[in-house]
């Protein structure tokens, strides 16, 4: 039980065990009692606390990218891109403390003003998925509005989450302000769901999941914050460049071995065009260099378990292979770059989340048609939209039911910028200049001024 094993070759690399519900509540109430003081810590000294946890961060980040290599198989190069965005999320929710203001509302007869009041302990549930920046979305501005915090990481890879709290207490935040606490979600996770000292939930995993952490916290009125799961579209034009769409497409989808709630994993493409770009597509997918993510040139690595490649496998018996990429064989859980052509839209692999490198294509005939096939699901995360068409490109990304859009590019996630999902992809934004509120209440206090 806890053991940790490598993805790259299915070596194990550690034993963590996991905590037990006593272990829990034993923890959270250290949280809470920390909360008492933390929450008065000036506001200066709260943002400098966190910029030198940033620091650490900061000077052990090829040491937290490696453990991640080998931990959760990420490529070197993501995973320095993952220390580093815990670092500048730290900074950016550093800044945080000093603003965080309050309305004044001309009343009569008196003065009122409103508090963004911290919520107490908020509990963190990580997936495996990408366990720094996901821990970071929510630990950096919950510490920063003046909370603690509880983080579960997944089972399947707790050593960054791990190290991140020694470095918190090596940059000097108090005992009881964050702690990580490894172990399983029905135990660890629903503890934190259960526990009326734990104020809020901030979930990202599945949508399965996060649907009964929603009914779970529903019981106390408990905050929750939801990053759930997606299937987002990849709208391709017949006006657009197309050399570049296909170019940037496999990397779309196929970063991080697909596992990834933003994959672009439907290609929806304007039927003109749709041959053309399924030959500008294949050579780019061929090219997709999947390879011991250690390797400076890797752009794939291997998936997260053995238990997942075969749930990976499952979505393309029957389906029409149009071309596939290379993978090493040997151990590790590794699946090549797969490129499945839908029938239609009631296609399994078309409608589910694969969380795999797999990419669905299909044709559509005009603007209407692909903004009905791209709202044709149950989820709302990211999408992408190619066109050269100005007023297109803005017309569809109002039209597309999804909380981040990206124009002639497949970005979604700027730590200063909003993230979340619309429909089942969630509840809440993280990031961004709002996200301390979500992790706030406002309290309004009225004071009569009247002899
Ligand atoms: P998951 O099974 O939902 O697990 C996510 C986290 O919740 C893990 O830490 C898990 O613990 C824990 N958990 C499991 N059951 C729980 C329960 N009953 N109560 C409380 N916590 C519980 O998801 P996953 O398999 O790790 O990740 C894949 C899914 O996450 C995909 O569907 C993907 O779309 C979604 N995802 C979404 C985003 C986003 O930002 N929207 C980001 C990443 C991933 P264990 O350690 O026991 O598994
Ligand atoms: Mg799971």
């Amino acid at each position: 039980m806890g053991e940790v094993i490598s993805p790259v070759d299915g070596a194990g690399i550690g034993v963590v065990p996991g905590c037990s519900v006593d272990d829990v509540d034993a923890a959270v109430s250290r949280a809470a009692a920390a909360f008492e003081t933390w929450r008065h810590v000036a506001p200066g000294d709260r943002g400098r606390l966190l910029r030198r946890f940033a620091a650490q961060v900061d000077a052990h980040l090829e040491e937290l990218a490696l453990l991640e290599v080998r931990n959760a198989g990420h490529t070197i190069g993501n995973a320095r891109w993952e220390a580093g965005n815990v670092r500048d999320v730290l900074d950016y929710y550093a800044g945080a403390p000093e603003r965080l203001t309050g309305h004044q509302i001309p009343v009569p007869g008196g003065l009122d003003v409103t508090f963004h009041e911290p919520l107490g302990v908020v509990g963190v549930i990580v997936p495996w998925n990408f366990p720094m920046p996901i821990a970071g979305w929510g630990f950096a501005p919950a510490l920063a509005a003046g909370n603690t915090v509880v983080l579960k990481p997944a089972e399947l890879t707790p050593l960054t989450a791990l190290r991140l709290a020694e470095l918190a207490r090596d940059a000097g935040l108090p005992d009881g302000v964050f702690t990580v606490l490894p172990g399983r979600g029905s135990v660890v996770g629903e503890r934190f769901v259960t526990h009326p000292a734990v104020r809020k939930i901030c979930f990202t995993g599945s949508t399965e999941v996060g649907t009964r952490i929603m009914a779970g916290c529903a019981a106390q009125v408990k905050r929750v914050t939801l990053e759930l799961g997606g299937k987002s579209a990849n709208i391709v034009f017949a006006d657009a460049d197309l050399e570049k769409a296909a170019a940037t497409a496999p990397y779309a989808v196929f970063d991080n071995a697909g596992q990834d709630c933003c994959a672009r994993s439907r290609i929806l493409v304007q039927r003109q065009v749709y041959d053309r770009f399924l030959e500008l597509l294949e050579p780019a997918v061929r090219a997709f260099r999947v390879e011991d993510p250690a390797r400076e040139t890797a752009e794939m690595g291997p998936l997260i378990s053995a238990a997942h490649r075969d749930r990976v496998a499952g979505y393309i018996d029957g389906a029409d292979v149009a071309f596939t990429g290379s993978c090493p064989d040997g151990p590790g859980f590794w699946y090549a770059p797969t490129v499945l052509l839908a029938g239609s839209p009631a296609d399994r692999h078309w409608r589910e989340e694969v969380f795999g490198p797999v990419v669905s294509v299909l044709p559509f005939d005009d603007e209407a048609d692909a903004i009905r096939l791209a709202n044709d699901t149950e989820y709302g995360l990211s999408g992408s939209i190619w066109t050269r068409d100005v007023g297109r490109a803005v017309r569809v990304a109002r039209a597309v039911e999804s909380g981040n859009l990206s124009v002639n590019s497949h970005s979604s996630v700027r730590y200063w910028t909003p993230f979340g999902g619309m429909k089942r992809s969630g509840l809440g934004r993280e990031l961004g200049p709002d996200a301390l509120h979500a992790f706030t209440d406002v309290k309004n206090v009225f004071i009569g001024t009247e002899e």
